[in-house]
């Protein structure tokens, strides 16, 4: 079994829209306690990689292809120590299922959503080669088709998925994109 029930929300989003392949390098915020981890170095194979980020601390996986770093995904500080971590090579696949501490308060929690959900979208655009995919949790809500419509432009197509392990909690979806259309020419290259 998996350390969270997470887990089967994301091997649902790769059966859905095909997000890995043996060897691919896998960035994966907001990843305690580290569900989604296991599910993507299984994927990823002995010749993957798989780069884990949280506040909290993620007790060691056990496959030598995942690291973590402890940080907040907010900060320049953790985004830099990522981009060290991930290489010039880039990453395959960007996932968040970063969640802000819920209020109750709709509007609010939504609103934090699509904060911590952008976050991942920008380090994805820095971090993606071109062809490279994007699943990002966020909760419905007004701010949702502008944050999807601002993917449509970087991806050649973004969908809409929620898998029946999401269910019960009733507002939480991910945005799919994939194929990023232009990675940067980054420094170094
Ligand atoms: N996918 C994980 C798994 O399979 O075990 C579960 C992730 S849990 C739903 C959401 C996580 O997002 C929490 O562990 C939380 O600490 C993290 N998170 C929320 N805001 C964050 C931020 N600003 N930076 C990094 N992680 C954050």
């Amino acid at each position: 079994g998996y350390r969270s029930r997470a887990a089967y929300k994301l091997k649902q989003l790769d059966e859905d829209a095909g997000l890995f392949g043996p060897g691919n390098t896998v960035v994966d915020l907001g990843a305690a306690p580290g569900g989604w981890l296991e599910v993507a170095a299984e994927r990823v194979g002995d010749h993957g990689k798989v780069v884990g980020v949280d506040l909290q601390r993620i007790k060691d996986v056990d496959a030598h292809t995942v690291t973590t770093i402890k940080g907040d995904m907010t900060v320049d500080e953790t985004k830099a120590a990522l981009k060290e971590r991930v290489g010039d090579s880039g990453a395959d696949v960007v996932l968040s299922d970063m969640a802000p501490n819920m209020t109750g308060e709709y509007n609010l929690d939504h609103a934090r959503s699509v904060y911590l959900a952008r976050q991942a979208f920008e380090v994805a655009m820095e971090l993606l080669g071109t062809g490279g995919d994007l699943a990002v949790k966020v909760f419905e809500g007004q701010d949702l088709k502008a944050l999807e419509d601002d993917m449509k432009n970087e991806f050649r197509y973004v969908r809409r998925i929620k898998p029946d392990a999401s269910r019960d909690s009733s507002s939480e979806l991910y945005l799919v994109g994939k194929h990023y259309l232009t990675a940067p020419v980054r420094s170094g290259d």
